[in-house]
């Protein structure tokens, strides 16, 4: 049999509806995270090419934004069935581009397609509401009406799903979108989504996509931030990079969605069933070695099942097959770049000169770093105060879960937590103590699907995805009201 051909694409800008190299002709190379080979060159854009991304949007508003229901309802169906025709192929690429094995890749290709399914319906949400007034003859309405441009700003741990829920939205609601996937994606984060919504019947200029080379964000991101006909950006990312944008949002008065870093804890009560917590754990630890910002971070265990517990779940991680993204049996595929992975060892290696001790894991083993268990991690370490994106969590004892909530809520993030117990009503009672935008109970922190609140309070972002949701981000009410007759004013 054939050895099946590597995965490969060379990317360009999408500006209105036509595929555009950068303005000075410069590309960067896409790299494996797994191989380390190139798979294609991307446009390396800049604020000039960003200008006429924003440019082409601003001029496919006015249509977009007036096309019938029924129009945009069958544009968002067809992608869906798009989508799901190349499942093989988006999996390869994913595989290829992000190191993205073979679950994440169906939970990811899953999510989107559902994504475009039910913005398919938002076409069709009501526009507004008729409002009671004590003005005799006065009929008032709130009328949602979409904002104009919309920029997106996605990361690449999730491309293809993080990429989509920052422009589907959006778009099912009538604006138009310029968006900037990550410089590791941008075929899956970025062109992916251009091809398929172009070939739906999307017409020119409602999504653009702009790729620029490593290290060169900072000129799209600064332009779409300044143009005035930008009325909206949403951004997905660390936090870091999120409060340097909303500084400069801030800046020109413009609203903005941010989903940014998490530290998120799983806490296991002492009723909790063992077994299942165990595995809980482990999938939410490390799915997509541990590079999606809902992973459990730290797991608090309450004292009578702790030993059981961490005994279990290290050797469990240490277990976990780790190597070639491709290949399905693989839990623990690449980091995505020398950089993460070389963060990763010394946040560890840090954390242990504190004084912690390693259960698992613990050595990088380059491009993957294995599944890692550490306990005794000292507050100071910086991998006990911020986001480690990476297959690496902190396991700690506490004497009850009131402690382990106490001992969660003291840090600046707040995306995902999840509690395991015996006694769901006691779990309710904790979450609604736990400062985090999402709490899951009796399972683990990694859940999303297109039509929930996503989001995180703190420093974890502001606003929320969510297709129900995105109508209060990317929108805005008129009030309006009409009179039939004359009115009669006091002077
Ligand atoms: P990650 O660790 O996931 O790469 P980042 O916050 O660095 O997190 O990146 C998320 C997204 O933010 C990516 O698309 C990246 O290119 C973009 N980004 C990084 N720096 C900037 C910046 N200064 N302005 C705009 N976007 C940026």
């Amino acid at each position: 049999m054939a050895a099946a051909q590597p995965w490969t694409a060379n990317t360009t800008h999408f500006i209105a509806g036509t595929w555009t190299p950068a303005t000075t002709g410069r590309t960067y190379p896409n790299r494996s995270p797994w191989s380390g080979h190139i798979l294609g060159h991307a446009a390396a854009g800049d604020a000039e090419d960003t200008e006429r991304a924003i440019t082409a949007a601003h001029h496919a508003f006015p249509t977009w934004s007036r096309t019938r229901p029924a129009e945009r309802q069958r544009v968002f169906l067809n992608a869906a069935d798009l989508l799901e025709q190349r499942a093989t192929h988006v999996l390869a690429a994913l595989a290829a581009e992000t190191g993205c094995g073979h679950h994440f890749g169906t939970v990811q290709l899953d999510f989107a397609v559902k994504l475009l399914r039910q913005a398919a319906n938002l076409a069709y949400h009501p526009a507004g509401e008729l409002l009671p007034s004590d003005t005799d003859g006065t009929q008032a309405m709130a009328v949602r009406k979409p904002v104009g441009v919309v920029a997106a700003i996605a990361p690449w741990n999730a491309s293809l799903t993080l990429s989509g829920r920052a422009i589907t939205g959006p778009l099912a609601l009538g604006n138009t979108v310029v968006l900037k996937p990550s410089e590791e994606a941008p075929y899956t984060g970025g062109t992916l989504w251009a091809e398929i919504l172009h070939q739906a019947g999307l017409p020119a200029g409602a999504l653009n996509v702009i790729t620029h080379a490593p290290g060169e964000a900072g000129a799209v991101g600064d332009t779409l931030l300044a143009s005035p006909l930008v009325k909206r950006l949403n951004f997905t990312g660390s936090t870091p990079t999120g409060r340097r944008l909303a500084e400069k949002a801030g800046r020109h008065l413009k609203r903005v969605v941010l989903q940014l870093s998490g530290q998120n804890p799983l806490i296991v009560a002492a009723d909790a069933d063992l077994t299942h917590a165990v595995d809980a754990a482990v999938y939410g630890a490390f799915i997509h070695q541990g590079q999606v910002c809902m992973c459990a971070r730290r797991i608090y265990v309450e004292r009578p099942l702790a030993d059981a517990f961490t005994e279990r779940f290290a050797a469990r991680a240490a277990r976990l097959p780790t190597g070639d993204p491709a290949d399905p049996a693989t839990v623990i595929g690449p980091v995505i770049n020398e950089w993460a992975l070389a963060l990763l060892d010394r946040r560890v290696k840090e954390a242990v000169g504190l004084g912690a001790r390693v259960l698992a894991g613990g050595e990088p083993a380059p491009p993957c770093y294995p599944a890692t268990v550490l306990t005794d991690v000292p507050d100071e370490a910086e991998i006990a105060q911020s986001e480690t994106f990476g297959a690496v969590v902190v396991v700690e004892t506490v004497d009850s879960a009131e402690e382990a909530v106490a001992r969660a809520n003291h840090t600046d993030l707040g995306l995902a937590a999840s509690i395991i117990t015996g006694d769901s009503r006691r779990g309710l009672r904790l979450a609604a103590t736990l400062e985090a935008g999402i709490v899951h109970i009796n399972d683990q922190p990694v859940n999303d699907e297109p039509q929930m609140p996503f989001g995180g309070v703190k420093d974890s972002g502001w606003g929320r995805f969510g297709l129900g949701f995105a109508a209060e981000e990317f929108c805005e009410t008129q009030w309006v009201t009409v009179r039939d007759e004359p009115r009669t004013y006091p002077f």
